[in-house]
């Protein structure tokens, strides 16, 4: 990786990315989320059930949300690191 994005990666604001219609609802990204930073929508999806939703600011990119989601597509966290990479 070249030094230019490393810097890039370093200065991104890490953030939860929720494809709601793939959420079933189970609240585990919610209880794990040592920042409390996501809830529960208050609307229904495609699958009747309401989504998990960013409340928009204090993710610090842990990754915990993403790794305790069932989902394969529900959910993933932008500037952070994935395990392995
Ligand atoms: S990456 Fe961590 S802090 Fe950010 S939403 Fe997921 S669990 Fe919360
Ligand atoms: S853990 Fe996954 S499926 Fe469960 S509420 Fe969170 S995003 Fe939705």
């Amino acid at each position: 990786m070249s030094q230019a994005s490393l810097e890039a990666e370093k200065n991104t604001v890490p953030e939860p990315i929720i494809n709601e219609d793939h959420c079933k609802g189970c609240g585990r990204c919610i209880a794990a989320c040592p920042r409390k930073v996501l809830r529960f929508k208050s609307t229904l999806n495609l699958r009747s059930v309401r989504p998990a939703e960013y409340i928009g600011t204090g993710c610090i990119g842990c990754n915990f949300c993403f790794y305790n989601c069932p989902e394969p597509f529900a959910i993933e966290v932008y500037g952070a690191a994935k395990k392995g990479s």
